[in-house]
């Protein structure tokens, strides 16, 4: 695939995306036609993106094409987690000096893929453009070709330099590699008549692992994992899939698109968080294969997990039950945890609306009820604000936010992907109800809040005075 101008128009476009439509005859957003600004890609570059999405393929190596920097600023920032191969785990680079740079990178990066596949033996090599090498011009696709031939390996070109956009764009240009490259490549030993993809799913803190077995249950195979805990060959074969699941829309919404043109596999959009999502989630796979006896299966299986649940989060929902907290995190999270929460008892009075779509937007305003506060910026100063405004008792949040909690002397839980508790499925909300648990009942806060006794005048000392002191020889 080359980049681009068209290609990247068409991507920013996306007419499965939400914010794409006009809505009640008003136009689409501008901002979605909106080409990168300077600064834009503070939060995440398009380059980013594209790891973010591709990186969880875990017998794969990832080689960042371009100066050192890249490959620091998204290495091992994401908790996906793998069940065998490590070769994810390990950041390559070809650590542009300033001779490639003048001289170009080709014949470095060439080296680089021989070098990978030498020593490491991936099952394959996705290689990855950044500002840099875009900019100098190598030629990322005829050197991967090369190397591809001369190795016998896949190796596959990424072009998603920063500057072309957002994290998001990123993720999508991602998802044109595996269409182009990947996608249909091989075929499945066998396949069964309730064969899905997960697509958008990335096993942060093995998450996956709490709903596979839910899906194994009732006779739905999980034939290609897109791309969390994701082995290279699974992806090649994905185009024979029944049905594609989305767990986060935005991320790779062309590549389900694009799949249901080319193969007609249809899809649908979900969320693995809360019991009321989670059923829900069950059900309508269950209901895009039209098969009763699997219907019955689904129902039988809701039934007992629900009642099981309800035992071991009655000790929980006591506690928490009344606790009010604000949520700050992005996209489909930005509902899906709202929903989570109330089944706890717990009540969000506080959302973002960062990063979501206008059908995200519309869920978020049902779930949280006319006084819930929509955050569009989160700055610490304007969450500090609402936190303090609704008087809530906890902050859950990404990772970079707990600073903004402990200033505020509230507590906090970790959402994003940083996280190291799962707390997808049904086991995920045991895993959820335990760290609100823990978080908000810490004793750290009763001392935190306590007036110091220069506060409330009450542990004051009053001056010492010379006979009051004894001089020892
Ligand atoms: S690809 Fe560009 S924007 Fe992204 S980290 Fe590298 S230099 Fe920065």
């Amino acid at each position: 695939m080359k980049l681009t101008r068209g290609k990247i128009t068409e991507l920013v476009n996306e007419p499965g995306c939400e914010h794409n439509h006009s809505h009640a005859g008003q136009p689409n957003k501008k901002a979605c036609k909106q080409q990168a600004q300077p600064g834009a890609a503070q939060g995440g570059c398009a380059f980013d993106g594209a790891s973010i999405a591709l990186v969880p393929i875990t017998d794969a190596a990832h080689l960042v094409h371009g100066p050192i920097a890249c490959s620091g600023n998204s290495w091992g920032s994401r908790g996906s987690l793998s069940s065998g191969p490590v070769t994810y785990k390990t950041g390559f680079t070809t650590d542009l000096t300033e001779n490639d740079i003048i001289f170009g990178g080709e014949k470095r990066l060439y080296q680089a893929i021989a070098q990978i596949v030498k020593h490491h033996q991936p099952a394959a090599v996705f290689v990855y453009s950044t500002c840099v090498t875009a900019l100098i011009g190598d030629d990322l696709d005829a050197v991967c070709e090369a190397a591809a031939q001369k190795f016998g390996k896949p190796v596959i070109p990424v072009h998603a330099a920063g500057f072309v956009g957002s994290k998001n764009l990123g993720n999508r240009l991602a998802g044109e590699a595996l269409l182009d490259h990947v996608v249909g490549t091989a075929e499945p030993e066998y396949t069964t008549p309730y064969d899905i993809n997960l697509i958008g799913e990335y096993n942060i803190a093995g998450e996956m692992w709490n709903v596979i077995p839910l899906l194994e249950k009732v006779g739905i195979r999980v034939l290609s994992k897109i791309t969390g805990d994701a082995r290279y060959q699974e992806i090649c074969y994905a185009h024979r899939a029944k049905l594609n699941v989305m767990i986060c829309s935005k991320a790779l919404i062309n590549m389900a698109r694009k799949m249901e043109e080319k193969y007609g596999i249809p899809f649908i959009e979900e969320s693995f968080y809360g019991i009321d999502d989670m059923n829900r989630c069950l059900r309508n796979i269950a209901e895009k294969f039209g098969d009763p006896a699997l219907k019955q299966r689904v129902e039988k299986l809701i039934a007992s997990e629900n009642a099981a649940l309800d035992q071991k989060l009655a000790p929980y929902r006591s506690r928490l039950k009344g606790k009010r907290v604000v949520l700050y995190t992005g996209g489909v999270k930005s509902w899906s945890i709202i929903s989570a929460a109330k089944d706890l008892g717990i009540e969000v009075v506080a959302t973002s609306t960062k990063k979501s779509t206008e059908e995200d937007k519309a869920r978020i305003k049902q779930l949280l009820g006319k006084d819930g506060i929509t955050i569009e910026k989160g700055s610490p100063q304007e969450l500090l604000k609402v936190i303090e405004q609704t008087g809530a008792d906890l902050l859950i949040a990404g990772g970079r936010n707990q600073y903004t909690a402990l200033k505020a002397r509230v507590p906090f839980l970790d959402i994003n992907q940083e996280r190291h508790h799962a707390y997808a499925g049904y086991e995920g909300m045991i895993e959820m109800a335990k760290e609100l648990e823990e978080a908000l009942y810490s004793p750290i806060w009763e001392q935190l809040r306590t007036p110091a006794p220069w506060e409330t005048g009450k542990g004051e000392q009053s001056p010492v005075t010379s006979d009051q002191l004894t001089v020892t020889s």
